[in-house]
C-alpha cells in the first residue's frame, strides 16, 4: 500500500483531463476547427477505439459538447466554453513549439490575427501591467486550497508509440504534447518553477519512485529542458536546473494553472497564490499580440499552414 502524497495544485487537476497524449492531439484539431469523429481519427493518427473514448471522456468533462451534425447522421463535437478556455494553453505549446523546434519537421502552421492582420508570436503578458511574464519574477505561495493528495497513475499507462505516431501528419506540438502528456513530466517542470532543485527535493515533491525520477530527469536533459549541475564532488551530488528552453515552458504551465484553478480549484480556494513582483498584483496570464498587444481570442486567430 502506498500512502505517500503530492501537493495538489490545479495543474495536476488539469492534467488529470488534459495530461494524455490523445486528448491533446484532438484538443489541437479541435481549435483547428475539426469536429467530426472521423476526421479526429485521420488527422490525429490515434487508434478509432482511443479516439472514441478520449471524445467520451471531453464530453464527460464538459470540454466538448457533441450534436447531431445536418441530416442528423453524423454527430459533430464543438467546443464548450470550458474547452474554449483551453485556447490559451494551446497557443502557450504553440509559441512554445515555433521557439524551440521550429525547422524540426517539414510542417508549420502560422497564426494570423484577424485584429491587425499581421500574423503573430504569442506572447505570454500579465494582464495586470501587459509586461512579458518571466519566471523569476514571480511569487509562488501556497494558497488556502492547498491539500495534498494521493496520486494515482494505475489507469494510465505512457502511451506508446503506436497511439502517439502521426500517419502522414506533421504534427504541430509534438514535443511539447509528448511532455505534457505524461503527467510525471509535468510534474518535475513544476518542481522547478516551484524552486525544488535537487533530486531528494524534487522526489519529495513529486514522489515520484526513485528510478522513475532518474528516469525521466534523463529524458528531460536529453530534450534540453534540465541540465545538471554537479554542487558536491564527494559523493557526487547534481542539482538540476530548466535551460533557456525549459524557462520558455512557463506559459504552458502558467494557463494549465490557471485553467485548473477556474475549474478545479476547491471551495477554499486556489492552492497556490502567484503574484507578479514587477507590479505586486496577483498573477493572471494573458496571451497577447505581439504586434498589436491585443490579447488573443479564439474567433480573432486564424491559422495558415506552409
Ligand atoms: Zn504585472
Ligand atoms: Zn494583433
Amino acid at each position: 500500500m502506498k500512502h505517500e502524497t503530492i501537493r495538489a495544485c490545479s495543474i495536476w487537476r488539469a492534467l488529470e483531463v488534459v495530461g494524455d497524449v490523445p486528448v491533446l492531439l484532438i484538443l489541437e484539431r479541435a481549435f483547428l476547427g475539426t469536429n467530426r469523429f472521423e476526421a479526429f481519427v485521420n488527422e490525429t493518427g490515434v487508434p478509432r477505439s482511443v479516439v472514441s473514448d478520449r471524445l467520451k471522456k471531453l464530453v464527460a468533462e464538459d470540454c466538448l459538447v457533441k450534436k447531431p451534425g445536418p441530416n442528423l447522421r453524423r454527430s459533430r463535437y464543438h467546443l464548450t466554453e470550458k474547452g474554449r478556455n483551453l485556447f490559451p494553453f494551446a497557443l502557450a505549446m504553440l509559441g512554445w513549439q515555433h521557439r524551440w523546434e521550429a525547422g524540426q519537421r517539414g510542417f508549420t502552421v502560422q497564426l494570423v490575427h484577424t485584429g491587425c492582420g499581421q500574423t503573430v508570436e504569442p506572447r505570454c503578458s500579465c494582464k495586470s501591467c501587459s509586461r512579458d511574464i518571466d519566471p523569476r519574477e514571480v511569487d509562488w505561495k501556497p494558497g488556502p486550497g492547498l491539500v495534498q493528495v494521493l496520486p494515482d497513475f494505475s489507469a494510465r499507462r505512457r502511451p506508446t508509440k503506436a497511439v502517439t505516431a502521426r500517419r502522414g501528419n506533421a504534427a504541430l506540438v509534438d514535443t511539447v504534447i509528448g511532455l505534457y502528456g505524461d503527467r510525471w513530466s509535468t510534474l518535475i517542470v513544476r518542481a522547478m518553477f516551484s524552486g525544488f532543485h535537487r533530486f531528494d527535493q524534487i522526489q519529495k515533491d513529486t514522489q515520484m519512485a526513485p528510478n522513475t525520477l532518474s528516469g525521466r530527469i534523463a529524458e528531460l536533459i536529453e530534450a534540453g529542458i534540465l541540465h545538471a549541475n554537479q554542487y558536491c564532488d564527494l559523493p557526487p551530488r547534481y542539482e538540476y536546473r530548466l535551460t533557456e528552453k525549459g524557462r520558455g515552458l512557463y506559459p504552458v504551465v502558467l494557463s494549465l494553472l490557471q485553467w485548473g484553478d477556474r475549474y478545479y480549484a476547491d471551495a477554499k480556494g486556489p492552492p497556490l497564490l502567484l503574484s507578479h513582483e514587477p507590479c505586486g498584483a496577483s498573477l493572471q496570464m494573458v496571451m497577447t499580440c505581439d504586434n498589436c498587444g491585443d490579447p488573443l481570442e479564439l474567433d480573432a486567430v486564424t491559422y495558415r499552414t506552409a
